[in-house]
């Protein structure tokens, strides 16, 4: 074993395997994989090998397809087979709310370049004889599926890596990482320590067990999980294979395995396996075979595949798998740990782990990870995801693994967890709760006396009336909307405004300002959208998305100089509520000395006020759009806050709205929102963020990028539809048609409820960015005719929020 390395794997599976072979590709030769036991002695052994293309996530999609065409090329390299057969796969609805996500399902396939085609249940019938027709309604048929062996995967990963000169270890198990002054690390096995500049975790099974060498607890959990196959089907024999199945109404995955059957299951009553901590010496091992626990799922899978209740079952494997509580893989550069990265939580090792070997080489190699994994990223979870609350999530995510996530869906486990000291205020007027990051937050007000409570529907839900009553008190009068679930940052010290100036990519703003800041990367793409408030020469609040804080700090830390400048992370201890609508000066100027007036205190202004009793940190900003005011205060201020403002507010009309009419009025301000219009594949020209861009600083991250997007114009564009939508409105990533031609897709959409239109917000092609007509979206497999809008719907040269 070498003693000296510039990258130290962890870890023999597919994953680590994966990302050996593509640090290799990428042109880092001077790799070393450790493993404990042989190749695959994890998870990856046992695996069913199943792989697909469709993901909830349109980025993780485009992954898991070049994985798949991955194994030609390690095939061809390597000499070793991967046992792929690509038999074409069958998801098979069973109600009309599974043929909605069918649709909802080959729409979005259409801007990835996947061939997926809605059938109906009796031409699934007939290609899949088994399948008893009456149980279902429709079906999707994708060409790209099927299975691989998973041992030859791995070797065909492992052995192209070694002929690029990588060196694997066997029989070498790492018992601990430390890290040097420098920050290399010294990874000490059985046989010795390995000085390496970086560290990647691909521990699978134990990749929380090395994570805790370095103190990192990583929120991924395994499950149990079981298939079965089946004793040998006379009719298969000779006959071409038979396709991939899922069956959503069983949960159940069925493929052919030689002349049988091979079914799995993800049964509700999923079950952890060693909650704690994976003990080191589990092998290639098996757990106890438990088919009760999977009896409901296939007593429904034997009605609706008659055949295989007779056939008799001649094996059954239940193995561990890990997964992180969204069911998403965790990639990436941990926050803290300099040359620490994480390759885990991998569920889909056989569709994803290609995409998540390239990301992170590529991330490696190039510093960055070259495509938008931002659903992957290691960095979407902060201290809130526990051990505990990592095992609820789990479970419930295994247990839903085949059912519907409607759009308007909240999850139940882990809640309520934290809640801010308004919120039983709120829970007394009705209010119904979504939860952020953990932290609960009103979504919308239900009437008193209904129940708070709201239908999960691809259509408008029970919500949809009572959302219209809280926009319009906002546009007409005034509305108060709890916005603790924004992230804050406090940015101070001496260096601090040359250093914002140097990471954002706008004007910094002079005392009692605000400014609205792209931060771009080096090559120019989005990596955040920012509040900048100027509190003092030397102090800045800063306000960003909470569910990036990690992903920001990861940033900051990598960009902060070594003295001069301090960054904060302060989202829980500042608590923030918003007065919006025309009435909302009147109703904070009865509670401030402060002069309101649009001279004394215009738009962007920020100052530090005492509102009533309470000293806060006001700004005069909203995103409704309205006149509006955002109110920060230490979290033990914030319930007498809320009652100062409704006390004040009750003569002008003042009322509660929540997080859904908040999203009603940014679409129709054609508002952008992070993850959603702002990810890190888009530009901010192309965002339509180029007036928050000033070129003319002399220098900051991103800037030569940003002037090359400026000059050429960028190669897609976001903009604004009104879509002739019946009562399903767009949510995010369906299809933008223009003409014949799908040109892009929808980042996020709703119902605007003072225009009285159906809204989606999407990116386009450039060629088609000047075009004003001739738009359709795809909503619920029809294409509704979607009218271009200049600007935004509501008030599009923003006078009212500048009165
Ligand atoms: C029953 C079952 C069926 C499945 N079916 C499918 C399927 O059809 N399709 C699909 O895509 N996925 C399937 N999976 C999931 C798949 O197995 C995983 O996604 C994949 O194996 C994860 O690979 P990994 O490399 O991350 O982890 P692992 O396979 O767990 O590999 C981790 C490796 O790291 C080594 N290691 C850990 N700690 C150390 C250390 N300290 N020092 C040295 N080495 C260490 C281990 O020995 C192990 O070899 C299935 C899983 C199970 C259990």
């Amino acid at each position: 074993m070498r003693n000296h390395v510039q990258v130290a794997v962890i870890g023999g599976g597919v994953v680590g395997a994966s990302v050996l072979y593509h640090l290799t590709k990428a042109g880092w030769k001077d790799v070393l994989l450790i493993e404990r036991a042989e190749l695959t002695s994890g998870s990856t052994w046992h695996a069913a090998g199943g792989m697909h293309t469709v993901n909830g996530d349109p980025n993780v999609a485009k992954l898991q397809q070049y994985t798949i065409e991955l194994y030609k090329e390690i095939e061809a390299i390597s000499g070793v087979s991967c046992g792929v057969h690509i038999t074409g796969g069958l998801m098979l609805a069973g109600t009309p709310e599974r043929v909605d996500w069918l649709r909802m399902a080959v729409a979005r396939g259409r801007y990835l370049g996947m061939d997926l085609q809605l059938i109906s249940a009796a031409e699934a019938k007939k290609i899949y004889p088994l399948l008893e027709e009456k149980h279902f309604l429709g079906a999707i048929l994708d060409p790209i599926e099927g299975h691989v062996d998973p041992y030859g995967v791995t070797h065909a990963y492992a052995k192209s890596a070694q002929l690029a000169g990588a060196e694997i270890v066997r029989q070498n198990r790492v018992i601990d990482t430390r890290q040097r002054a420098d920050g290399s690390w010294d990874v000490v096995t059985g046989k010795g320590t390995v000085h390496a500049e970086h560290v990647v975790n691909a521990g699978g099974l134990w990749a929380r067990e090395v994570g805790r060498f370095v103190g990192l607890e990583l929120p991924i959990l395994a499950m149990e999980h079981q298939y079965f196959i089946t004793e040998d089907l006379p009719e298969l024999k000779g006959q071409k294979e038979l396709l991939h199945v899922i069956d959503f109404e069983a949960e159940i995955y069925m493929r052919q395995e030689r002349q049988g059957m091979l079914l799995g299951t993800y049964e509700r009553a999923g079950v952890p396996w060693s909650p704690r901590t994976t003990p080191w010496d589990f092998g290639q091992d098996l757990l106890p075979n438990d088919l009760e626990r999977i009896a409901p799922s296939v007593t429904v899978a034997f009605e609706h595949f008659p055949r295989l209740e007779s056939a008799g079952i001649k094996k059954v494997v239940n193995g561990p798998f890990t997964f992180a509580p969204d069911g998403n893989p965790l990639v990436g550069p941990v926050k803290g740990l300099k040359n620490y990265w994480v390759a885990c939580g991998v569920m889909a090792g056989f569709s994803q782990g290609g995409g998540v070997g390239l990301s992170l080489a590529n991330w490696m190699v190039e510093g960055d990870p070259g495509a938008d994994i931002w659903a992957m990223d290691v960095a979407r979870y902060g201290d809130w995801a526990n051990r505990p609350y990592t095992n609820a999530k789990v479970r419930e995510n295994y247990s839903r693994r085949f059912r519907i996530r409607f759009p308007n869906e909240e999850l139940e486990a882990a809640r309520p967890l934290r809640t801010t000291p308004i919120y039983e205020k709120l829970q007394a007027e009705n209010a119904v709760f979504g939860d952020y990051c953990t932290l609960e937050h009103p979504l919308w007000f239900a009437p008193r006396g209904t129940p708070a409570h709201e239908d999960t529907t691809f259509r408008r839900s029970n919500a949809h009336p009572h959302v219209a009553e809280e926009c319009r008190a906002v546009r007409e009068a005034c509305g108060l909307v709890e916005i603790s679930n924004y992230g804050k940052f406090e940015i101070t010290g001496p260096g601090a405004a040359a250093w914002l100036a140097k990471i954002m990519a706008c004007k910094v703003p002079a005392v009692g300002r605000i400014a609205l800041s792209p931060m771009l990367n080096e090559r120019g793409r989005l990596i955040g959208d920012f509040t900048l408030c100027r509190v003092a020469e030397e102090r800045f609040f800063v306000v960003g998305t909470y569910a990036a804080e990690v992903f920001y700090l990861r940033w900051f830390e990598k960009q902060l100089p070594p003295t001069g400048v301090a960054v904060r992370p302060c989202a829980m201890e500042y608590l923030g509520l918003s007065v919006a609508g025309p009435e909302s000066r009147a109703v904070l100027q009865k509670l401030v000395d402060h002069d309101l007036s649009t001279a004394a205190f215009p738009f962007m202004s920020f100052a530090p006020m005492d509102v009533g009793l309470v000293p806060a940190l006001v700004g005069r900003v909203s995103f409704t759009g309205e006149m509006g005011y955002e109110l920060w205060v230490t979290a033990e201020y914030l319930r007498a806050l809320y009652d100062l403002l409704h006390e004040a507010g009750r003569a002008h009309g003042l009322r509660n709205f929540g997080g859904r009419a908040l999203n009603s009025l940014r679409l129709e301000k054609s508002f952008g929102n992070w993850a959603r219009e702002f990810r890190p594949i888009y530009g901010p020209y192309e965002a339509g963020l180029g007036r928050f861009v000033h070129l003319d600083k002399p220098d900051f991250i991103g800037r030569s990028a940003a002037a090359a997007e400026k000059a050429s114009g960028g190669v897609r564009k976001l903009i604004t539809l009104a879509v002739d939508a019946k009562d399903a409105d767009a949510s995010g990533d369906e299809p933008i048609w223009h003409g014949d031609k799908v040109v892009g897709w929808v980042t996020s959409g709703g119902y605007g409820h003072t225009t009285g239109k159906s809204i989606a917000l999407g990116y386009v092609d450039k060629a088609v960015a000047g075009e004003s007509s001739g738009f359709a979206v795809e909503l619920m497999g029809e294409r509704r005719a979607a009218d271009r809008s200049e600007g935004a719907l509501v008030d599009p040269q923003g006078v009212r929020m500048r009165a």
